[in-house]
Formats: structure tokens, sequence, C-alpha cells
């Protein structure tokens, strides 16, 4: 993607500067407004790796933005791009999405400079390790003080390795497990991590929906059914994003942008089949049927009812957003409307569903993995089968009445729950419970003009009772 034409503010002062706006609502001290804002400490790291006989050096980062709850949270970043500012901001979102959704952590991100797709696995794999290691040894990764998740280019695999490692060196920490999330099942990892972000977008757009008066703020109206939607980032987000709304929701797909270009069908175009294309062909470009668009972020200003934002930030900037006809913007990604773009579009009456709230999905079902590791056993082990028995005998004492219960009925409502049940439903009530809060919120308070500084101020006020609750330490 080329360069924005137009000099914008950094990501961080993208993000400060929403945050001084939610700060304005607020009845906190300004001092404390001011710490909370400003984040705790940033470690960079520069190692070598030996790749092919040759010493490359790598560097990275892990900011630390909050810690008023333990551990701090946050993913791991492998991209070409990455930045120390660019780190700040995204461990910064960290802290105030945690505390939209409720979960008890404070905000953290890492990331490492590296185009994963220049590298074979075997190389990926050691870069990663030392990686990892390097952040070990400064308490960067620790079941209890700080731990990572999936970001942009990397996923599971790359959890597992990071596990692998950290219980390598802490054999003896019996919670070894609950260092990183977003690992394998078979590693650890809970079911239902991998989609949880993009079922968590889906979530939170069903509840959007379900208030009409939200909905006609962006002229919309009914459900996701047969809703317009272009998406941009087949990745791990998009891609989950993207598939259920299709599958589920019956929302059309009418376009997907990817690095390498974008596909555009008015009548809808199959998710899997070009998430399968792209795995094979490592890009869209080449997928026959719809029509294929080079410059593919051209295909963000296309009319639809809700862009979706999948990929990376900034991407909805000064540049085009004069030029943006989407009704509704649901940032999956993290940070793609800058600042200066987001006033522009409410002069336009484009609503914007901000990442803070919406793309929480994969730290909810963290928190799920965490609590899972640290307590040693699978949700529903212990409860499914008894679950079972209890709602065989209500079927059993219904039908004793002469109420005969359909085979399907039956079926529904003897089966117990498993561990991805628990995850969807947890992840569901979550998602609901922080849209209402936010939405009270924006429709309470006159100053709180956008779902942006709604969200960012119930955050910033959790934030700032537990620093008055707790008292500054020392
Ligand atoms: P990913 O690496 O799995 O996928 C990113 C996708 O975007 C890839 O398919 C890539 O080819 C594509 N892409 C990259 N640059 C692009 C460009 N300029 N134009 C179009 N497509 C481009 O990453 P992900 O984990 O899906 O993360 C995507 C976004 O979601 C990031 O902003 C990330 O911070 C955010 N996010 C991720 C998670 C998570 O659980 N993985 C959670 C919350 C937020």
């Amino acid at each position: 993607m080329p360069a924005p034409k137009t000099q914008e503010k950094s990501f961080r002062e993208n993000v400060n500067l929403a945050f001084d706006l939610a700060l304005a609502t607020l009845d906190v001290p300004e001092k404390l407004g001011y710490y909370i804002k400003c984040g705790n400490n940033v470690y960079q790291v520069r190692f070598p790796v030996k790749i092919n006989g040759e010493v490359e050096s790598f560097i990275g980062w892990r900011a630390v933005h909050s810690e008023h709850r333990l551990p701090a949270k946050g993913g791991i970043r492998f991209a070409p791009m990455v930045s120390q500012d660019e780190v700040e901001a995204l461990a910064a979102l960290m802290t105030y999405k945690c505390a939209l959704v409720n979960v008890p952590f404070g905000g953290s991100k890492g990331g490492l400079v590296i185009d994963p797709r220049k590298y074979d696995e075997e190389a990926m794999e050691r870069i990663t390790r030392r990686f990892a290691f390097e952040l070990i040894k400064k308490d960067y990764i620790s079941p209890a003080i700080n731990v990572p998740a999936p970001d942009m280019g990397t996923g599971a695999r790359e959890m597992a390795w990071i596990a692998s490692t950290y219980s390598a060196h802490k054999p003896a920490d019996i919670d070894r497990m609950a260092c990183v999330t977003g690992k394998p099942v078979s590693q650890g990892g809970i079911r239902g991590r991998t989609e949880a972000t993009g079922r968590g977008v889906v979530f939170g757009l069903r509840e959007f929906f379900r208030h009409p008066e939200d909905a006609k703020l962006a002229n919309l109206q009914g459900t996701l059914e047969g809703k317009k939607i272009i998406i941009q980032g087949l990745g791990n987000v998009g891609y989950h994003t993207a598939k259920i709304l299709q599958e589920e929701d019956g929302s059309k797909i009418v376009g997907i942008i990817e690095y390498d270009g974008a596909l555009y069908d008015p009548k809808g175009l199959d998710v899997e089949k070009v998430s399968q294309f792209k795995q094979n062909q490592g890009g869209v470009k080449g997928f026959k049927g719809p029509k294929y668009i080079k410059e593919g972020a051209l295909l963000l200003e296309e009319p639809c009812d809700i862009l979706i934002p999948a990929a990376m930030e900034g991407v909805i900037n000064l540049d085009n957003v004069q030029r943006i006809k989407a009704k509704l913007i649901a940032e999956a990604a993290n940070g793609p409307v800058t600042f200066d773009a987001e006033l522009i579009l409410r002069k336009k009456g484009i609503v914007i569903i901000p990442d803070i709230y919406l793309n929480a999905g994969g730290v909810v079902v963290s928190y799920f993995e965490w609590i899972k590791n640290l307590s040693h056993i699978r949700f529903g082990r212990m409860t499914r089968r008894w679950e079972e028995s209890q709602n065989e005998m209500l079927i059993e004492a219904i039908e004793s009445k002469g109420h005969k219960i359909s085979e399907r009925l039956a079926n529904k409502l003897r089966k117990g729950s498993g561990e991805l049940d628990l995850v969807r439903s947890g992840l569901d009530d979550t998602m609901r419970e922080a849209f209402q809060k936010m939405r009270e919120y924006y429709w309470r308070h006159d100053q709180a003009d956008s779902y942006r500084i709604a969200a960012m101020a119930i955050a910033i006020k959790l934030i700032a009772a537990s620093y008055e609750e707790q008292g500054v330490y020392p």
C-alpha cells in the first residue's frame, strides 16, 4: 500500500487525541488522566539469529501501557513496518479494550520488525523463540505479569513456540501454560480462540442491529441479512468475520481487499473459496470470476452498507476519507480510521463501531484460555454429562405428562455444554453487555458524540477508579 500523501499524526497521537476527548467528558483529575494516557514502560530489544550460516539481527519491542490490573495483556505482531510508536499505540488500545469489556488485565503489546513471508518455518521458529527468550528474561512474558497473544503475522504456531520456550526456561512454574494465549488446543489452548476476534466482531454487529435507533444513525435497518459488505484483509480476523457473516447471517460479501489487489462482485463472493485460493497462491490476484482491482485500496471507496477494515491501521485517512461511501464502518482492525478522518466521517453521517469495542473478542477468549490454564481443566469437563442427564430427566418428566417433544428439540435440549459452547456463549454475553454500556453512554452524554469517545470514557473511568481505590504504590 502506498504511503499516505497527507502528513498525518502518528498512530499513538491518534489514540491519545481520542483519549483527550473522552477524558473531557469525565470528572477524573487531570494529572491522573495524564498518567493513564502516557503508558508505563517499553522495552526495546535487538538480537541476532543465525540463518543459513549468516548472522541476521532483529529489532522488536514490548510495551506495557497499564498495570492497574495484572497481568498486562496484548498480542505480538510480526510485520515489516512495526515501530515503537505503533506498539505503544496498540498497548494503549489494549488497556482501554480490557477495561471496556470487563476483562481484568492491564494493556500491553509487542512487535518484531520482520516479513514472515521471507523466512521458512525453521527460521521463523528460531527467530520467535529467541525473541520470546529476550522477553522472558525481563519478565515481559510471564503468566502473572505479561501474557502475549497472536496479532498480525502471528498465530497459534508462534504461540506454541513461545509457550514451549517459556516452559523450557521455567519448568517449575506450574502455571507455565498461562504465559501466552492463542495456543493450539493440543498445547493448552482453548476451543474457539482462533475465530474469537472475528466472531466477536459479528456478535458486536448483531447487537448494533438489535437497536433500531442506533442502526438508524447509519441509515440502516433490519438485520445483517442481505447487507452489502466490503472487507479489507482476509487474515485471521477478516476471514472469520466474513465467513460467519456470510454463512450464519446471510450477509453479502461484495468486496475483499488484500495486499495484492481486491475482488469485487455485487452478487457476493464465496469467502471460503477466496480464502483457499489466497492460502494456496499467497494472494487474491488471479482468482477467477469476480472483477479484479489492482489498486485494492480503491475498493474502500465503493458504496456499501458496512465497510470492515480488518487488516491494519491508518487505511482510512485524510487522503481518501472524502470518497468513503459506506454507511457503517466496523473497525475489526486496530486503528484503521485516523483521528482527523473520523472527524470528517462524523460530519458525513458515517457511523463507526470502534476497535476498542469491536475487536475485543480476541482478548475476551484469551481471558477464558488463561483461566483454563490456571485451573488446569477444560471448561465443561465436570458438568457436561451431568447437564445431559438432568436434561434427559426433564424431557422424560414433560413427556410423562403426555406432551410429546419433537426429536429435533429433544436432541437440542439433551445436549450438555462443551467448551466451545461455553466460550461462544461467554463471548456473546460480553460483547452484548459492552455494546449496551457503550451505546447508553453515547445516548446519555452530549459531549460523547461518537461510540469511540463513549467507549474510551467508560474505560478511563474504570481505570481511574481502580487507581484511586488502590492508591498509588508504593
Ligand atoms: P493477519 O496477519 O492474520 O491478517 C492480516 C491480513 O491483512 C492478511 O491477510 C494480509 O495479507 C492482509 N493485509 C495486510 N496488509 C494489507 C493491506 N495493506 N491491504 C489489504 N490487506 C492487507 O492479522 P490479524 O490477526 O487478522 O489482524 C488484523 C488486524 O486485526 C490488526 O489490526 C490486528 O491488530 C487486529 N486484531 C487482531 C486480533 C487477533 O486476535 N488476531 C485481535 C484484535 C485485533
